[in-house]
């Protein structure tokens, strides 16, 4: 066997391996880290982002800079997992969770340029982000259900930064009302279900004009012309199937011979579609959503009938519209009885920007709820929905983790010193890779002072010594350029963020120091990892992203 290599991959494969790999990985997750983040908090940069097509996004939002970005290489797709976990388990902090995952590998390179083994250093980690998760807990304090002051600011922090600002409380007010409106509590645990607020823009007018709506907007019209266009006290029936006689289950052949017949046959179809409405208005019903298609003669018979219908209603809205008015969705029309009808103070429909849309709305202690987007262009409703988005985001975790922290690089701080503390009782080459652990979540003040135009290296001496005599809420004011307590300015977020912005960062990093042998299939083009420079792991539509 000496001598003589045995091969085991195809033809044209790529290999890289040991520090190669790790390198190679490490600088394609900085530069991703990197890209995003100089978009950190309020003063952070926003990126425009142009795709193959010419569409453009505006946006300050690292998850949506990720999901624009196409990244193709691997190391790269995980730190893309990174802000989508964070994005969908807590709905704000994907920077924040990026951008520390980015620092965490830089400063496990130091390491490894130190030849401290990679098991060393996953392991100081590993101990690292366990230890942070429970000074964390310790660092932060309760939210109560009730506290509307508190979410709202957090609801502003969460915002701040993102296109929305101008409305900001405005929109926060909006958010909490939303969230708390749908929350189920029960036990005394809150669950929040967010796509239950539906989230419906209408280019036109101003940011101010964006509205809550207790119950459902549903951007259709209604069929008939003839119908009523208002409806008070509204009895809604919500049919899932379709008001048309056509059986598409069978392959029937009706032959018809004689002008008569083709006479009785219509009749016959008119008849059943007139019972059909018949049963809609016996069960007491004045409006109907069908999530499928009405007949032309249904049409016309509802609209005799005084009923306000739509149709083609998409299942999500069908759902919410149970959700919100209380209403069961029914199948067969024959079963439809009062008890399925749902409640709503009004059904109108109204003229937004020029067309219809319905509004189910007064609806009584609505499960699901309408926020209704208003700004002057495209790019602002869609930047307004990104910051509601990441409002309901944090509201939402607060409400369900009930933990609240001092933001602004304070609890970065705080936790960055119990670290150090801890480090010192670990001792051996674990501590050096703990101490790292601190270290690398100072990024976060350090970006936020940059992002102000303050000096880093000061502001983080300045902080260190601040929390060491026991302020531990100093934080980067970046509004004011200095450092300030960040209680006293109000800049408050949910515990989960952090918490989850660690987990998921320290996992990441922990997967990619692992990897020692990247083996790329020839197969790909010139796309696979080996052949790009350090850093150039962005493949793919954008063009002059960085
Ligand atoms: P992410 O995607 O991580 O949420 P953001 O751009 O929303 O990124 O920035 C969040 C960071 O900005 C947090 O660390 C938060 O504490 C900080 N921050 C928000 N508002 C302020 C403020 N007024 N002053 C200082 N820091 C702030
Ligand atoms: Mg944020």
């Amino acid at each position: 066997m000496a001598g003589q290599p045995i091969l085991v991959l195809p033809e044209g494969a790529q290999r890289l391996l040991g520090r190669d790999a790790q390198r190679s990985n490490i600088a394609v997750a900085k530069a991703i880290a990197n890209a995003i983040r100089t978009t950190l908090g309020p003063k952070g940069m926003d990126k425009m982002l142009v795709d193959d097509l010419g569409d453009i996004v505006i946006t300050n939002d690292g998850a949506t800079i990720l999901e624009e970005m196409t990244v193709e290489h691997p190391a790269g797709k995980m730190m893309v997992e990174v802000a989508k976990t964070q994005d969908e388990e807590v709905g704000d902090g994907t920077t924040t969770a990026v951008v520390l995952a980015g620092e965490l590998l830089k400063n496990a390179e130091d390491l490894l340029e130190k030849k401290i083994h990679p098991s060393v250093i996953i392991r100081g980690y590993g101990m690292a982000s366990a230890k942070a998760l429970e000074f964390l807990r310790e660092k932060s304090a309760d939210v109560s259900f009730d506290d509307d002051k508190l979410l709202k600011q957090m609801a502003m922090v969460a915002m701040t930064g993102k296109g929305a600002q101008r409305a900001g409380d405005h929109f926060a007010g909006i958010a909490v009302q939303a969230v708390k409106q749908v929350a189920d509590r029960s036990k005394g645990s809150v669950s929040i279900d967010s796509d239950y607020i539906k989230i419906e823009k209408k280019q036109g007018g101003d940011l101010i004009d964006t509205e809550l709506i207790n119950g459902i907007v549903i951007d259709k019209e209604r069929v008939h012309s003839g119908m009523p266009k208002k409806v008070e006290n509204a009895k809604v029936a919500l049919l899932d199937s379709a008001l048309e006689v056509k059986n598409t289950e069978t392959d029937a052949e009706i032959r018809i011979t004689a002008p008569d017949q083709l006479q009785a046959f219509l009749a016959q179809e008119e008849n059943m579609l007139k019972e059909m409405v018949d049963d809609i208005q016996k069960s007491g019903a004045n409006v109907l959503f069908c999530q499928k298609g009405i007949d032309d003669m249904a049409q016309h018979f509802l609209s005799k009938a005084g009923i306000l219908a739509v149709r083609r209603v998409k299942k999500s809205d069908m759902e919410k519209l149970s959700r919100a008015t209380g209403a069961t969705i029914v199948t067969r029309i024959q079963d439809l009885s009062a008890g399925d009808l749902g409640d709503a103070g009004l059904v109108e429909e109204r003229k937004i920007a020029g067309e219809d849309m319905v509004f189910v709305e007064k609806c009584r202690d609505p499960k699901a709820v309408t926020i209704l987007v208003r700004g002057g262009t495209e790019h602002v409703v869609d930047e307004a929905e990104r910051a509601l988005t990441d409002a309901i985001g944090v509201i939402s975790s607060a409400l369900e983790d009930k933990k609240v922290v001092v933001g602004g690089g304070s609890i970065e701080i705080e936790l960055a010193l119990a670290l150090n503390n801890y480090a010192k009782t670990v001792g051996g080459r674990e501590q050096l890779a703990i101490s790292s652990f601190a270290s690398a979540l100072e990024i976060i003040p350090r970006t936020l002072a940059e992002s102000a135009g303050m000096d880093s290296i000061d502001t983080l001496v300045e902080l260190r010594a601040k929390h060491e005599k026991g302020d531990k809420f100093a934080g980067v004011d970046v509004m004011g350029g200095k450092v300030s307590d960040m209680e006293k300015i109000h800049v408050f977020e949910p515990a989960k963020i952090k918490k989850q912005a660690i987990t998921s960062a320290s996992e990441a990093t922990e997967m990619i120091l692992r990897i020692d042998d990247i083996i790329a299939s020839s197969g790909k083009g010139s796309n696979t990892p080996p052949e790009m420079p350090p850093g150039g792991g962005m493949g793919g539509g954008m063009p002059g992203m960085m």
